[in-house]
């Protein structure tokens, strides 16, 4: 618990500094960018330098609007979402990344329709940011399960891959910013991806064994104001 509430404060911390840092850098980011474009027609050296300098910027711009969208959770609009096809927009939209990398997506058909009051942008941006983080945990392939399930009034969205795990000593610092193992990696996808599930009334758990995978726990409140309708139902045909 005191780890919780440490995590809390810190995120808290993020929150403010994200207010104030990120739109006083992106206005002369994009000047910045824009220029430099301009620049890359020159010679060959003056284009590589030029290559360079975009590519940082735009990793710096990703860092940007990172913390520009944990700033503003509170403008968006909360509204009922079927769970199911956020997910299955999400399967779709990664779906020829995780082909590029040898990953199979499997989202598991569920029996019973179940809704939630979320922003649907923010709650599919967490899919979108575990499910990455499953897909490059497993570097020669493999599979990446989705599972929805009811738990009372909660709904449970399981992602679990079977990549190369987290340690013990590395799990304790999950969600923190900046924590990243990964070389091109921000460091800020789990710290946003937590932020917009507390903000969503629910949590997230990560269990994980070295070597034989990751499981990512996302559990939010279901909207209960439909809980009769029942049905069958999987991934649409294409
Ligand atoms: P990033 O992906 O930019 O590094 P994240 O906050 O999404 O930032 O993740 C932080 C770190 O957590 C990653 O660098 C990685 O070490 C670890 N991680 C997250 N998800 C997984 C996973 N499914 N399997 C293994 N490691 C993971």
């Amino acid at each position: 618990m005191e780890e919780e509430s440490r995590k809390n404060e810190k995120l808290a911390l993020a929150g403010q500094l994200a207010a104030g840092i990120a739109h006083e850098i992106r206005n002369p980011l994009t000047a910045i960018k824009g220029f430099t474009k301009m620049l890359r027609e020159p010679s060959e050296k003056q284009s590589y330098y030029a290559g360079i300098v975009l590519s940082e910027l735009t990793s710096i711009e990703a860092i940007v609007n990172e913390f520009l969208l944990l700033a503003k959770p509170q403008h968006a609009e909360f509204k009922r979402h079927d769970i199911f096809l956020l997910l299955q927009d999400v399967v779709n939209l990664l779906r020829a990344q995780a082909l590029m990398q040898n990953v199979e997506i499997l989202l598991e058909p569920v029996r019973r329709r179940v809704n939630v009051l979320a922003v649907g942008t923010q709650i599919k941006q967490v899919f979108i940011n575990i499910v990455k983080n499953a897909i490059e945990a497993m570097p020669d392939g493999g599979h990446v399960h989705l599972l929805v399930n009811v738990e009372g009034e909660m709904v449970s969205i399981r992602i679990q891959d079977e990549g190369v795990g987290i340690d013990e000593e590395r799990i304790k610092h999950l969600g923190e910013p900046f924590y990243t193992t990964r070389e091109k990696g921000s460091g800020l996808g789990l710290m946003v991806s937590y932020k917009i599930v507390r903000d969503h009334g629910g949590d997230i758990d990560i269990t994980s064994s070295t070597h034989r995978g990751t499981a990512v726990e996302i559990r939010l409140p279901v909207d209960g104001a439909d809980e009769n309708r029942t049905g069958t139902y999987g991934p649409r045909e294409e």
